[in-house]
């Protein structure tokens, strides 16, 4: 959920417009974004939302954020693509105006003068931002690590950040997520050697899943497809979309009749498929997770497929991405994920603290700030940068809401705005201050119902009947049709099911969920919180 104002006199700055993705604790909860009252008490001053890279926790909370405020929105071309599509799904890329803004090439905003400098990052096009003003400059670096051999040959612009440094930076504001680790981090070339090794060796097919917004890789396997006389399949909505985006803007370049469609793969010898599909952190409806259950149109696992998972597994998702590489090797194929092992199939996008001590040695602002991670990571960035010379003045440890106020006198707290988060039910869009919020309306507004299933945990089988409890929605025991329909519904759902989903009690309840909201919501217009319970006997 990144967000960050930057204020002077009258005018205001947004960088960055984030979602989260949620816990399985927020249940029924989509996304989340940002509490954006600030922004709206305020939106006589707001004169631009400036973008540093195309990541969803960057980029995500846009179209909920300019339903309600209204500036013009500024990033480079690859990101400002991604983020019209993100517009588009919402009926918005036709209201938002969007900017194009370029590294090195400098504009003004009011009293802010503005420069994107280059750096390397996961994604491709990404970048730090200078807010030059009155007082001084701002460097807020946004994602980076300094990575020497990007896919794209365009490296960070180290020169810029210290022809700042060596001018005098009032303020630094850096990335703090990799202070833990030592060293560099590997460039994203790092993947290369791993996914050659297994293009070489593999008998049959290839399946890789990473992020669909990661360039770099998908430019690796692409080339790696062609090398090792593969085709190409990408597959999924988000992964077809944003390669059509990356290839029609010339930012990932693939040769001619590489590329295959879904519908294809069956048709070729196995040993001459490579496919690339997002899921690597096992969301239920993801491709990938679709696939090791054998619930994907166009893409089964065969014995002897070799599936890499290129991407670390994001804490709190284990147990759904270990759930699903067991149902991988279940079905035969072997499973190549990040643990650890060399060569790595996944390196990280963001600089460890070798880079984060260049990056204060470069820029050697007057006082820093720590952004861009846990609260532990804060603190140890902040550490780091005490054990260098490079900060002249104060480091200040910021938590969200936290004002931080410049003047010619120097820099100190002062005081707090709201902040929190807002959770959104995206088939809705309806929005709501906190979860017990959330929960209190809904079941207020549209009752709750709870589908009560006895399966058999040895035979898979149903026991009894679903039954059907409601409280607040409609009264059940007057609208016998309607528990009729929600049961044939329940049922319906399960027999559709195979057998893995049915062992995988949360993909069951998911699917009776969405599939129960979507009849309520037909039958009485209606949308009860559904909480399917499923007993065990
Ligand atoms: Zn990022
Ligand atoms: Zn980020």
């Amino acid at each position: 959920m990144n967000m960050m104002v930057f204020e002077c006199g009258d005018h205001m700055i947004v960088v960055d417009c984030g979602v989260m993705f949620p816990d399985a604790e927020l249940l029924g909860v989509d996304i989340v974004i940002p509490d954006i009252t600030y922004l709206r008490e305020n939106q006589h001053r707001l004169r631009a939302i400036l973008l540093t890279h195309g990541h969803e926790d960057h980029i995500g909370a846009l179209a909920y954020v300019l339903d309600e405020v209204d500036a013009p929105v500024y990033g480079t071309p690859f990101t400002l693509a991604l983020a019209r599509a993100k517009l588009a799904e919402h009926g918005l890329e036709e209201s938002v105006d969007l900017r194009e803004m370029h590294p090195s090439a400098p504009f003004e905003i009011g009293p802010f003068r503005v420069e994107m400098i280059h750096l390397t990052h996961s994604i491709i096009e990404a970048g730090a931002l200078a807010l030059s003003t009155p007082l001084g400059v701002i460097i807020h670096t946004g994602d980076f690590k300094f990575d020497p051999t990007p896919t794209d040959r365009r490296v960070s612009d180290l020169h810029t950040l210290a022809d700042y440094g060596r001018r005098g930076v009032l303020a630094l504001f850096s990335d703090s997520t990799n202070v833990e680790r030592p060293g560099m981090t590997p460039s994203e070339r790092g993947v290369s050697e791993r996914f050659a090794e297994i293009m070489a060796e593999a008998k049959h097919r290839v399946m890789i899943s990473c992020f669909s917004t990661s360039m770099h890789r998908l430019q690796i396997i692409t080339d790696l497809a062609q090398e090792y006389n593969r085709r190409l399949c990408f597959v999924g909505r988000a992964m077809f979309r944003n390669s059509e985006i990356a290839m029609q803007m010339g930012r990932l370049r693939v040769p001619e009749g590489l590329l295959i469609q879904p519908q294809d793969i069956r048709k070729l010898p196995p040993e001459q498929v490579v496919v690339v599909l997002a899921g690597s952190q096992g969301e239920p409806m993801s491709a990938l997770s679709r696939v090791a259950v054998n619930n994907h149109r166009w893409v089964t696992i065969e014995p002897q497929d070799e599936v890499v998972i290129s991407a670390r597994v994001i804490p709190g998702n284990e147990k759904s991405i270990f759930r699903m590489i067991d149902h991988l090797y279940r079905r035969g194929a072997r499973v190549h994920y990040h643990d650890g092992s060399q060569p790595p199939v996944h390196v990280s996008g963001h600089g460890s603290s070798e880079e984060l001590r260049l990056m204060l040695n470069l820029v050697r602002p007057k006082y820093f700030v720590p952004i861009h991670g846990e609260y532990r990571q804060l603190y140890q960035h902040m550490e780091l940068a005490k054990e260098l010379a490079a900060v002249s003045g104060e480091v200040f440890l910021l938590e969200s809401g936290d004002v931080l106020e410049f003047d010619e006198r120097g820099a100190r707290r002062s005081g707090r705005v709201a902040v929190g988060r807002v959770c959104i039910d995206e088939g809705t869009l309806d929005e709501v201050g906190d979860v017990i919020l959330k929960e209190r309306r809904h079941i207020s507004e549209d009752g709750i119902v709870i589908p009560i299933i006895a399966i058999n945990a040895h035979t898979g089988r149903l026991e009894t009947q679903p039954e059907i409890v409601s409280r607040g929605f409609v009264p059940l025991e007057e609208a016998q049709d309607l528990v009729e329909s929600a049961r044939a519904v329940v049922l319906k759902t399960i027999e559709v099911s195979n057998v893995e989903e049915k062992g995988d009690w949360g993909v069951i309840k998911e699917k009776i969920r969405t599939a129960l909201r979507k009849h309520f919501d037909q039958e009485t217009g209606k949308r009860p919180m559904i909480l399917p319970v499923i007993l065990e006997v």
